[in-house]
């Protein structure tokens, strides 16, 4: 019998093509085959300049490319333009790919944002899965949109009808009506192409019969035991490492030297900074971050995105501030993350709290200090701070700027609370149990539903 083959379909977003790459390894180590679907315009960044770029197979994986309709030069950031011309391109295509090629395929995997293509791959005969990119949690909150509407908890564009704390079932966390994570775009025009979206995503996600999630079940243990149909198999990682590590999801090019430069720092000494792949500050802001690093006075890596300081952001560096810091600080276009926060000179992560990054410290016991920016990246925050307790948040003055003052206090604080400090080692432990041989996610990842073959074929 030929192995299993999974067709795999991320949001076209750096947040999504991770951690859907890293599922497709994990498949890969079991026996599957992958096709791994990327736009165009994605596929070409990622294999950018390399031999690649045309290729269709690489190291076990054939790349499928679909247009995501938007012109070369359009803004891939503008979540909502982007996500309405997908919505209307793709479509046929998949369609077309998946009647001419369903016989060849054991699964389709769509990302949960995508859930739009569960019903095509049904309509063909495919089993269906969808994979959640971000909290359990924050999957819950989208999957009560109907009963917060007939609750009159919010109102038929998603808007709170006011600030609340609300209890989406009885054990799960409270929640601030202020962090739903569809109010939080900073501007009412894509909220409500989100929220219109999310409504969406709930009604489609019907069409899966499995639905799993970056996430373990130790983590988000009252949303698992709530909803026992959402199956933690995280935290995904990139077990590709070992196997040289070939870059076959990342839309910038790692800095090669972030380890070689770690290695000659003692454990515990040097700060992380990063951002994710779609925050960005304004001048002012980074300004201030870059002196409250340089007061901090131990060492730092910090993330500076090449978008960040281009002509159209152009984030510029305090005068004088490269020189100061030079023995002690390095700033990079983008990093190995994974690699970075498993390195032991790591002492602490200056986090946007988006759904990757905060998994990926969990998973190496890395403490935050929380800076989220939008979307779910406030709710992941709540998680880290209240629920796990394991980071401090800045707090911006009154006229929302967090002064260089407020990161080197924080920081200090953080790295002399041994509460935290304890309670991330002990969540770290729990992330290393679930992903162990007979763990939870092991065991959610090797399922069989029904007793028939399925995920595990
Ligand atoms: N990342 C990375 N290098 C960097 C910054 C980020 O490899 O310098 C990766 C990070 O490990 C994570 C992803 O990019 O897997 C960012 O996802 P996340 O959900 O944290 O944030 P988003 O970019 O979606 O806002």
């Amino acid at each position: 019998m030929s192995s299993p083959h999974a067709l795999i379909l991320p949001y076209p977003a750096q947040g999504h093509v991770i951690p859907l790459m890293e599922l497709s390894y994990c498949l890969i180590e079991r026996g599957f085959r992958i096709t791994f679907i990327n736009t165009k315009f994605n596929h070409q960044r990622i294999f950018a300049g390399s031999m690649l770029d045309q290729a269709k197979f690489i190291d076990g994986i054939h790349f499928l490319t679909i247009p995501d309709g938007l012109e070369a030069e359009e803004d891939r950031h503008n979540f909502g333009r982007l996500t309405a011309s997908l919505t209307t391109v793709m479509p046929k295509f998949l369609e077309e790919f998946m009647r001419n090629n369903a016989v060849e395929f054991t699964c389709f995997i769509a990302d949960i944002f995508m859930a739009w293509a569960l019903k095509i791959a049904k309509n063909v005969g495919l089993r269906t899965i969808a994979f959640c990119p971000a909290a359990a949690g924050f999957l819950a909150a989208v999957f009560s949109i109907p009963k917060l509407i007939q609750d009159r908890v919010i109102d038929e564009n998603g808007t709170p009808m006011k600030k609340e704390v609300i209890h989406l079932n009885p054990e799960m966390t409270p929640l601030d009506t202020s962090i739903l994570p569809w109010c939080l775009l900073h501007d009412t025009y894509t909220e409500k192409i989100i929220f219109n979206y999310f409504i969406d995503i709930n009604r489609a996600t019907s069409d899966a019969e499995m639905i799993i999630c970056n996430s373990f079940e130790m983590l988000e243990k009252p949303v698992f035991k709530e909803m026992p149909y959402i199956l933690p198999i995280g935290p995904l990682h990139n077990s590709f490492e070992s196997r040289g590590d070939p870059n076959l999801c990342h839309f910038w090019s790692e800095d090669k030297q972030c380890i070689s430069w770690l290695n000659k720092h003692p454990a515990n000494s040097v700060i992380y900074v990063a951002f994710g792949s779609i925050t960005f500050f304004n001048n002012k802001q980074f300004q201030e971050l870059a002196l409250g690093l340089e007061l901090i006075g131990r060492p730092f890596l910090w993330v500076v995105r090449p978008d960040m300081t281009n002509k159209s952001i152009n984030c510029t560096y305090p005068s004088g501030f490269k020189e100061r810091v030079a023995d002690r600080g390095r700033m990079v276009g983008w990093s190995p993350q994974q690699k970075v926060l498993k390195h032991p000179a790591i002492a602490c992560f200056i986090s946007h709290c988006g759904w990757n990054s905060t998994i990926e410290a969990v998973r190496n016991g890395v403490p935050f200090l929380c800076w989220p920016y939008f979307a779910d990246q406030l709710f992941n925050q709540r998680y880290i701070t209240n629920v796990w307790k394991v980071g401090l948040s800045f707090i911006p003055d009154e006229n929302g700027l967090i002064s260089k003052e407020e990161v080197g206090s924080k920081v200090q604080d953080l790295l002399k609370d041994r509460d935290i400090l304890a309670r991330s080692q002990a969540l770290k432990n729990f992330s290393d149990i679930s992903v162990m041989n007979g763990g939870s996610s092991f065991k959610n990842l090797n399922k069989n539903k029904n007793e028939e073959k399925f995920l595990m074929a």
